[in-house]
């Protein structure tokens, strides 16, 4: 660890207490306990600085700063894992910094270098290893973000932004197989919009939509696309696939879709058995007549919180299709244990996907 802050001249003040002791890792819902420290850089005059770990806690903040006001926010969500012999894995960091990147750029933010953005994590990560949890799909969620911090009004690129990573440990996002809507008057993003960004301001657009799923007794919903509703694009915040004649099939990636690392992983391990992949449109009737048919037999999202999320009913419009039982699906079954031996170092790493510790 000390290399690595080294390198990045990172002053570390650590906290005076942990509160590892009076958390209860038996009950870790996600995203609601954080670890004791927490690293911020700041970024000031077309350069980023002032690199330091430092208990969590609360930042003094302008009630002014563009980030609250017109939205130049985004996130990141990553994980790590403990392995067998002590070492930690943290999944594919470099490709959560080129996303990073990406929603940078359409955000008008600044461009954070990759080395920034994975070493920060690994030196936090390394301060704070005893805060990752070693249970069954349990793991330490890394979450870092970027904001804009000029206090000013108008409405313009902030010239000065904050970089924080937080992490805290967490279970399994989902607990339970879903029970998904098909979305067909909302719209999570649009054609030459920014859903392929991890934008702030897309989830604050899904939170009425996801409300109302609920009310009608969804779990999730699946949204389609802005102009027809005709085709699937995601499942709430996951990427969603699904078996059709035996063969995966996701839609394609565009900008009104996330590329996430997870669906990278799966269609990568997918490919490495032979099983036939494809990335193209699919309709919301072909999912249908799928399933009445019986040709699909199985639908999933893909996520670094949810990992994979069986799908167990669909529901468009007043009707309700029920799926195959989720506990006899091959794929989907198979890729989340595959996965999850690569993650927690059980096997070896052989697309050199976790970064060490
Ligand atoms: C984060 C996210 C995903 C999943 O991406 P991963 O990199 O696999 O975690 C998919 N869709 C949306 C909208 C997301 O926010």
């Amino acid at each position: 660890m000390n290399t690595v802050a080294e390198a990045l001249d990172i002053k570390i003040t650590k906290t005076a207490e942990s509160r590892l002791a009076q958390t209860d890792f038996s009950n870790l819902p996600f995203g609601k306990q954080f670890s004791d420290h927490m690293f911020i850089a700041d970024y000031e005059n077309g350069e980023w600085k002032n690199f330091k770990i430092l208990p969590y806690g609360e930042i003094p903040l302008s009630p002014a700063i563009s980030a609250l006001h017109y939205g130049q926010a985004f996130f990141e969500g990553l994980k790590a894992y403990k392995h067998p012999d002590g070492k930690i894995g943290i999944f594919r960091p470099y490709k959560n910094a080129e996303r990073a990147n990406k929603s940078a750029e359409r955000l008008s933010m600044p461009e954070l270098p990759e080395e920034i953005f994975v070493q920060s994590i690994a030196a936090l990560v390394s301060l704070d290893r005893d805060w990752i949890p070693t249970q069954d799909n349990h793991s330490l969620y890394i979450r870092p973000f970027m904001f804009a911090t000029d206090a000013a009004l108008g409405v313009q690129p902030s010239s000065t932004y904050k970089f924080v990573v937080l992490t805290g440990p967490t279970g399994p996002y989902f607990s339970k197989n879903l029970k998904v809507k098909i979305e067909n008057s909302f719209s999570r993003a649009s054609e030459g919009g920014f859903g392929f960004a991890k934008a702030a301001g897309n989830y604050a657009g899904s939170l009425l939509p996801a409300r109302e799923a609920v009310k009608e007794g969804y779990d999730q919903l699946i949204w389609t696309d802005a102009k027809e509703h005709a085709y699937v694009e995601e499942l709430g915040a996951a990427n969603i696939m699904f078996i059709i004649d035996g063969k995966l099939i996701t839609p394609s990636t565009r900008d009104t879709i996330l590329k996430g690392v997870t669906r990278d992983a799966v269609l990568t391990l997918a490919n490495s058995w032979g099983i036939p992949v494809e990335e193209r449109r699919i309709s919301v009737a072909e999912v249908i007549e799928g399933i009445e048919s019986g040709k699909l037999t199985e639908a999933f999202g893909v996520g670094t919180a949810a990992t994979i999320a069986h799908i167990a009913e669909i529901g468009l419009d007043d009707k309700l299709y029920t799926l195959s039982d989720p506990a006899g699906r091959e794929f989907s079954n198979r890729v989340f244990k595959a996965l999850n031996d690569i993650r927690y170092g059980l096997v070896p790493d052989e697309f050199g996907w976790n970064y060490i510790v």
